[in-house]
This record gives C-alpha cells, sequence and structure tokens, in this order.
C-alpha cells in the first residue's frame, strides 16, 4: 500500500487514484525569466523520482508540466533587454530543457505553455463572473475570496484573516496580505497584451495551472506537486479557480517538497551562493552525483547543499557503476548461489517498502547500498556465479527504473575533445610512447577527468574541482 502525505488534509493517506491503475499529475514548472536553480530542480526531481516510482508500480501516469512564459518577472525582464517577451523566455525555456535531459529526468507527456493557454483562460474567467465568483474593477478583474468559503484550506488560513474587497495584483505575495486576487490584469503601457473578451491585457499567474490542468487532465485529476512556497498564494487560488468553475474537487492529493538551501542559508546571486545546473558542471559536478543529491534526501525535509555532499553523491554513484563492472569483469564458477537470491528479494522488497511509505527514498537507497555491500562479499570470496551476475545486474537496472542513476549514453556526455585525449593517450601507451601518455593523464586530471587502467583496458571517472 502506497502512502503519502496530503497538504490538503494534513496526514499521510493511502495512496487511491481516481481511476484504479491511471495517475493523473501536474506539476509547477519554471517561470522561465533566469535559468533554473538546483532548487527548481530538487522540485523537479522529487517530482521525477515520484512519476518514476508510480510507473514501477504498475500505473499509467500522464504527466503535465506547464511553462510560465508570462507573468510579472518574465514582462518585467524582456522591458529591460527591450525585446519580445518570446525573445526573452525562449532561451531559458531551451536551457530548461536541456537541464532536464541533462539529469535524466523523464520528460512530462505535455509541457503547455501559458502563452498557447490564453482563450482557455478567458474562458474560466468569463464562467467565474457568470457564476458570481468574479468581478472587474477598472478593466482587471479579480477574484473574490469572500464567495469561495473554502478559500485557505491548503495553506490553513484562518476564515478572520481572509480581507475580501481589497484587491491585490501582483502574481506573488505573502499569507499576510491575503486578498481578493488577479484574474486577468489590464493592459498597461509597454506589456504585452491579448485583445479578449475581457478587453486588452494578460492573465495573472494563478489562472493559467487551472486553466492547462482541467485542458490535459480533466477537472478532478489525482496529484498536484510544487514547492512549498507554491502552497501559497499559487495553489490556494488555483483551488479556489477551479472548484468554483468546475464545482468539482479539484485534486485529490497535494505533495511539496521543501527548499533547497545552500550551506545553511537561502540561496541568492548576491551572496554568491546561487548555483545553476551549468554552474555546477562547469565546477566537474556529474550530473549523475547531481541528480543522486537531489533526489537522496526525503522531499519533505529541507536540502542542504554542500560540496561535500556533492562529493559523497559521486561517491555513492561510483559505488554503483563499480559493482557493475565488478560483475561483469569477475572470474564465476558455474552454479547458482541462494545468498544472492535472498539478497536481491530482501533489498527489492525493502526499497519498495521505502519508497511507498511516503516516497522514504533514504529507506530505499540503503536497501541498494547494502545489497551491494552483502554481494560485494560474496563476489570477494569467488562465489558469485555468471548466472547470479546476471540476475544481480538486472535487479540493479530494475531498481535503477526509480533512481535513473545509470542512463545508458553517460560516456557520450564526455566532451568530445576528452574523448579524443583518453584515445591518444591510449595509442601512446600501446606504442609504449609513456612519457607522452603521462602527460595526457596529467592534462585530464586538470580536466577533472581519473583515468584508471585496468586488465580491461582504460576506465574513467570525473573528480570534483576543487570548491569555489
Ligand atoms: P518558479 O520557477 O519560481 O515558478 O519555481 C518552479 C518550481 O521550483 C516550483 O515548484 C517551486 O516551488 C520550486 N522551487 C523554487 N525555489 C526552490 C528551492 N530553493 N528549493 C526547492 N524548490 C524550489
Ligand atoms: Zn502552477
Amino acid at each position: 500500500m502506497i502512502r503519502f502525505f496530503n497538504t490538503l488534509s494534513g496526514k499521510t493517506e493511502p495512496f487511491q487514484p481516481l481511476s484504479p491503475g491511471e495517475v493523473k499529475l501536474y506539476t509547477c514548472g519554471p517561470t522561465v525569466y533566469d535559468f533554473a536553480h538546483i532548487g527548481n530542480f530538487r522540485a523537479y526531481m522529487f517530482e521525477d523520482l515520484l512519476k518514476r516510482f508510480l510507473q514501477f508500480m504498475d500505473y499509467k501516469v500522464t504527466h503535465v508540466m506547464n511553462i510560465t512564459d508570462v507573468d510579472d518577472k518574465t514582462i518585467k525582464g524582456a522591458q529591460a533587454e527591450n525585446i519580445t517577451l518570446e525573445q526573452y523566455t525562449e532561451k531559458y525555456i531551451q536551457s530548461f530543457f536541456r537541464d532536464i535531459e541533462i539529469l535524466n529526468i523523464s520528460p512530462a507527456d505535455h509541457y503547455p505553455r501559458a502563452t498557447a493557454h490564453i482563450t482557455e483562460m478567458v474562458q474560466i474567467i468569463k464562467t467565474l463572473l457568470a457564476k458570481g465568483y468574479a468581478y472587474e474593477k477598472d478593466g482587471s478583474y479579480y477574484f473574490n475570496i469572500s464567495k469561495f468559503p473554502d478559500y485557505g484550506k491548503l495553506a490553513k488560513i484562518k476564515v478572520e484573516d481572509l480581507r475580501s474587497g481589497s484587491r491585490i495584483d501582483g502574481d506573488d505575495y505573502a499569507k499576510e496580505s491575503v486578498h481578493d486576487f488577479a484574474l486577468w490584469k489590464k493592459n498597461k503601457e509597454g506589456e504585452p497584451f491579448w485583445e479578449t473578451d475581457l478587453g486588452k491585457g494578460r492573465p495573472g499567474w494563478h489562472i493559467e495551472c487551472s486553466a492547462m490542468s482541467s485542458k490535459y487532465l480533466g477537472e478532478s485529476f489525482d496529484i498536484h506537486c510544487g514547492g512549498v512556497d507554491n502552497i501559497f498564494p499559487h495553489h490556494e487560488n488555483e483551488i479556489a479557480q477551479s472548484e468554483a468553475f468546475s464545482g468539482k474537487k479539484f485534486v485529490k492529493y497535494w505533495l511539496h517538497c521543501h527548499h533547497l538551501i545552500v550551506d545553511g542559508d537561502k540561496m541568492s546571486k548576491s551572496k554568491g551562493n546561487y548555483y545553476t545546473i551549468a554552474d555546477l558542471l562547469e565546477k566537474n559536478a556529474t550530473p549523475m552525483a547531481l541528480r543522486f543529491m537531489l533526489l537522496s534526501t526525503h522531499y519533505r525535509k529541507m536540502l542542504n547543499f554542500t560540496f561535500d555532499m556533492l562529493a559523497q553523491a559521486e561517491s555513492a554513484v561510483q559505488r554503483i557503476k563499480d559493482f557493475l563492472y565488478e560483475l561483469k569483469n569477475a572470474s564465476l564458477p558455474q552454479g547458482e548461489n541462494e545468498d544472492v537470491i535472498q539478497i536481491i528479494t530482501t533489498a527489492k522488497n525493502r526499497f519498495t517498502e521505502g519508497l511507498s511509505d511516503d516516497l522514504n527514498v533514504s529507506k530505499a537507497l540503503t536497501a541498494v547500498f547494502e545489497a551491494i555491500k552483502k554481494a560485494n562479499i560474496l563476489l570477494a570470496k569467488g562465489e558469485v556465479s555468471a548466472k547470479d551476475a546476471e540476475k544481480l545486474t538486472l535487479f540493479i537496472h530494475d531498481l535503477d527504473a526509480v533512481l535513473g542513476l545509470l542512463p545508458p549514453e553517460e560516456e557520450s556526455l564526455l566532451p568530445h575533445e576528452i574523448q579524443k585525449k583518453i584515445g591518444l593517450r591510449e595509442k601512446a601507451r600501446k606504442e609504449k610512447n609513456y612519457s607522452l601518455a603521462d602527460k595526457i593523464r596529467e592534462e585530464l586530471l586538470d580536466q577533472g577527468i581519473i583515468l584508471e587502467d585496468t586488465k580491461d583496458g582504460v576506465r574513467w571517472k570525473h573528480s570534483l574541482k576543487s570548491k569555489p
């Protein structure tokens, strides 16, 4: 039985999707006003783990992640650079997709963009007006929170804190300023706008997720995720808009991950502790160490990023790879070892039990590494047969469907120039030109690549560059 902590109920609940065997999942995607940082990827990684685990448990998952390509921040950015909104957001959208691929995050089924769904948003706002949940003021449209008695049920806001009648125009605001919020903003000089039945203007931030989730997943669906900062006002407002519009329960399970901080501090550009994926790759972090680091802390705990943690993640991933390598290369006796079957069964059960317990990833990873440790002992004693090795290899790859740490194309992630150098060194070694071979090895070390000569040829590992 899978159980998740549901922000809506404040409890850990058994997971039962609306339709047996199928899960409809919506996750709030990037606001493309800047390059995504590792905090954002903490959220996307937790969502990836959730999705992969549900698939591992044989659910058919339909996953939608929106791209916020119009809001206060994107408009401000485009204005500052004096380019169109589209020109401004495109580079960040492309960079987001690149990072997703680098981190082996499995792609969503749909990545709807807000600017491509204005008609759907206007339609919802018109219905909210007709039903008396929304009103117009000076050409902008607002949601009247006093008309929606359940307002505050997700963020646990007390009714007496509600300030209906006074309005807030900004997309993002703190709980202390809970007000009627903007659904549609009247056009301002110099801002992009759409000519619609509501007049010239542009949508508020929250309405896009109500419109795009219902378009692709239906008016009621199973799971909605984001970081804790999304609970208020974004997700609270989504519930109000969607439930007022449809009269149905919007989402059954709300899952939120806690924040990523750096060395105990909030990440900010001014503090110089702000990292994008590209920043860390530049420091020779490997994509899979980053992946491991982002996924190995339980999603409801604060993740404190440090370079030590990244180095530990690096060696954890290496331990898995080394294990697979040993399995491939050990000289093996015949037959089958009962202990191997035992190791695999125990680990698989613990792995599944762990993740079923509100995605307890620590328990799941412990199961994997315990199994590796025990199997390594058998390997060292020469008690693992070819058949056992095959079973163990399969077992690791099975679980990796959830962990995603062994993408087949890892090798090709090495820059071409480095691959070429490895080839040249091999050639030099064959020609017994050891001084050249050593020179190339040193150069590669400078570039963060450690070479190891084994009886089966050369192997390489990344080394972390020293701290910034
Ligand atoms: P944004 O691009 O700001 O709309 O955020 C995209 C996603 O990243 C949302 O789900 C946020 O909650 C999440 N997020 C933003 N900052 C952090 C952080 N420091 N740690 C974890 N998640 C974050
Ligand atoms: Zn959203």
